[in-house]
């Protein structure tokens, strides 16, 4: 499949998460979920204003769920999703994120201060990721996509199956090496305590799949 590039300001946010020496790479799981909450926060807008019916509130979940032998830990919402066109601009194109103009300006300053202090967003996902697959249908929409990248070189989008609309991360978590330790993301203790940590105000249920032994 013909590999797209990342716009050139992407490409070096990408960069600087890959080879981020940050030491809480954990906060990509905040960034994560606060997508999947916005995500249900647009459908449930549309539901209200839009005459939608067959949605309510309750069912809205955000879920999750860590499997340690493929080493694939994936976060599911059941929001407004996103077409191919939407995956295309809001995922090849991550500029708009303060950060960078931040660190044009700041060029002193330290990666460290500006992950920190600002979400990065999606792109924080490849800090801990060798691989992400983004697997999304569009409220109203037939057809799903699956967006698919493992980093500078590019990411594809092709055709998908997928029940209902909403989206799919499904994270490759990064072998653990001497000096960085990533098997804690798939350990669904430490994956609780995150979530309890950085994620407890949102207003949305967060299930974790507990895993079958
Ligand atoms: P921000 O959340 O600040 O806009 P992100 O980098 O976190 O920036 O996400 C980029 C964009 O990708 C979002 O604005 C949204 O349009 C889209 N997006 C990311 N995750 C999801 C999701 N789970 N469902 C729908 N759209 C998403
Ligand atoms: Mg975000």
């Amino acid at each position: 499949m013909a590999k797209k590039q990342f716009k050139a300001e992407s490409k070096r946010l990408l960069d600087l998460m890959i080879h981020s020496i940050y030491t809480h790479k954990e906060i990509f799981l905040r960034e994560l979920i606060s997508n999947a909450s916005d995500a249900i926060d647009k459908l449930y807008y549309k539901s209200l204003t839009e005459n939608v019916t067959g949605i309510t509130r309750e069912q809205f979940e955000i879920r999750i769920a860590a499997d340690k032998e493929s080493r694939l830990l994936t976060i599911t919402d059941n929001g407004i999703g996103m077409t191919k066109e939407e995956l295309e601009s809001n995922l090849g194109t991550i500029a708009k994120s303060g950060s960078l103009n931040f660190k044009k300006d700041n060029e002193q300053k330290e990666d460290i201060d500006i992950i920190g202090q600002f979400g990065v967003g999606f792109y924080s996902a490849f800090m801990v990721s060798s691989e992400v697959k983004v697997i999304s249908k569009a409220y109203g929409e037939g057809q799903a996509y699956c967006w698919e990248s493992s980093g500078t070189e590019g990411y594809s989008i092709a055709e998908c199956e997928k029940d209902g609309c909403g989206t799919e991360i499904i994270l490759k978590i990064k072998e653990d090496t001497e000096d960085e330790k990533y098997d804690e993301f798939l350990q669904e203790y430490r994956i609780r305590s995150l979530i309890k940590r950085y994620s407890d105000y949102i207003r949305y249920p967060i299930r974790m799949k507990t895993e079958q032994r």
